[in-house]
């Protein structure tokens, strides 16, 4: 059945068409999901009965269930996991920064992910399968709701760094960013939304092609391919230059500065010379490089580095020409929600260290069609998904 959520307003206006109906009745539909977001098909009383029934027969509008919440000390900040059809766990994080106004809902875009970076708990979880892109809509309305219910204010951003590779959902993740940029709706503008990848250069060709200008973080983690390979395995397809060529022509045709993200794991990355070798890689391009002290997960024994390590890290870079900021954790909480860093969210503590995952994988991610981790082979799992581009084998 279809998520009501993800239809379109041409979409929409065709389907009414068909059934008959005037014009005017796809705006107030359009009203009652992304203004009113209405729960339930009877609270639309302008629209008739029988065109109410035609509708809840032929779509949802609500697929989510909630199974846990946890909140932050702040009483604000939380994370949800959610149960989608064929009990797919997902996770979606609101990460709410009283000081800079920002609300910001941290997305899934699959239940799990095939990619299997060593360092992360969504990846130790396997694949269950891509979200389409109303129950990605449907994460963000539910956060935006959660964000009103204290009496604040709605989101004002929305990053794609909850479980799941975006370049390998891009038509699910675009419809459901479109939808998040539109009115009725969050009507959050390009420089709001965020799609955080490893960089598929083919994912990102497209989405240069497609003519979006939604901001693009990379999580690039090594200075070179050889190391990125061993922490990210995935990344033996897609080697470097070529990610960053794509990301560069990305850059220009969305007027985009690019984050680079580099989360640092002690003895394997954050060491004054690999510090120095990521200026070199990065010379010359405009963006800024995001410093994450790894959040450490169940299932592997990597660690942050301490402290010092981490400030030397960011002034070796800085020294050497490339704009760099640092995540800094208050004790052992750093600002991390969804797993995973926050390009976007700049908030120092607070933020329990939840990596995304880590309930789905407590709750043992029971879950239809689960691959495990693409350790050696990468991405085949996601082959099967309808993307936009072949992945190279
Ligand atoms: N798949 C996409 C988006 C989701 S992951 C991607 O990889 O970019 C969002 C971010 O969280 C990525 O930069 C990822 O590398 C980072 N991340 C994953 N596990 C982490 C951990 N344990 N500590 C810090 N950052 C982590
Ligand atoms: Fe997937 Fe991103 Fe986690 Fe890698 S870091 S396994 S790409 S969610």
């Amino acid at each position: 059945m279809r998520h009501w959520l993800e239809v379109g307003r041409n979409e929409l206006a065709g389907w009414l068409a068909e059934a008959g109906q005037p014009a005017y009745r796809a705006e107030q539909f359009l009203r009652w999901l992304h203004r009113e977001r209405a729960a339930g098909f009877t609270a639309m009383k302008n629209l008739p009965l029988e065109l109410r029934r035609i509708l809840a027969d032929a779509g949802s509008l609500r697929v989510l269930e909630e199974r846990e919440r946890r909140t932050a000390p702040d009483g604000l900040t939380a994370k949800l996991l959610f149960a989608a059809p064929g009990n797919a766990l997902l996770e979606s994080v609101l990460i709410v920064e009283k000081r800079l106004s920002r609300r910001t809902a941290c997305l899934s875009c699959m239940a799990g992910c095939p990619l299997g970076c060593r360092f992360c708990a969504t990846g130790n979880l396997g694949f269950v399968r891509n979200l389409a892109a109303g129950e990605i809509v449907e994460q963000a309305y539910r956060l935006d709701a959660l964000a009103r219910e204290n009496g604040g204010a709605g989101l004002s951003h929305a990053v794609f760094m909850g479980m799941g590779e975006p370049l390998l959902n891009l038509p699910a993740v675009l419809a459901a960013a479109d939808r998040l940029a539109a009115e009725p709706g969050l009507g959050l503008s390009g420089r709001r939304l965020t799609l955080s990848s490893v960089g598929i250069p083919e994912g990102i060709l497209a989405l240069a092609q497609s003519g979006r200008n939604y901001r693009f973080a990379l999580s690039l983690h090594a200075p070179n391919q050889q190391l990125r390979e061993q922490l990210m395995p995935a990344a033996r397809h897609w080697p470097l230059e070529r990610v960053l060529a794509a990301l560069d022509r990305y850059a220009l045709s969305a007027s985009r500065d690019i984050t680079y993200e580099y989360c640092l794991i002690e003895g394997m990355n954050s060491s004054p010379r690999q510090a120095l070798a990521l200026a070199r890689l990065l010379a010359g391009r405009r963006g800024r490089v995001n410093l994450i002290p790894l959040n450490p997960t169940p299932g592997n024994e990597f660690k942050a580095p301490r402290p010092a390590r981490v400030r030397e890290f960011q002034e070796t870079l800085v020294a050497a020409g490339i704009q760099a900021t640092v995540r800094m954790e208050k004790g052992a909480a750093i600002g991390a929600a969804c797993g995973q860093l926050r390009a976007e969210a700049s908030a120092v503590g607070d933020i329990p260290a939840w990596p995304c995952g880590q309930i789905a994988d407590n709750r043992s991610f029971q879950a239809a069609g689960r691959v495990s981790p693409a350790r050696g082979k990468a991405g085949d799992a996601a082959q099967s998904s309808r993307l936009p581009f072949r992945l190279k084998n």
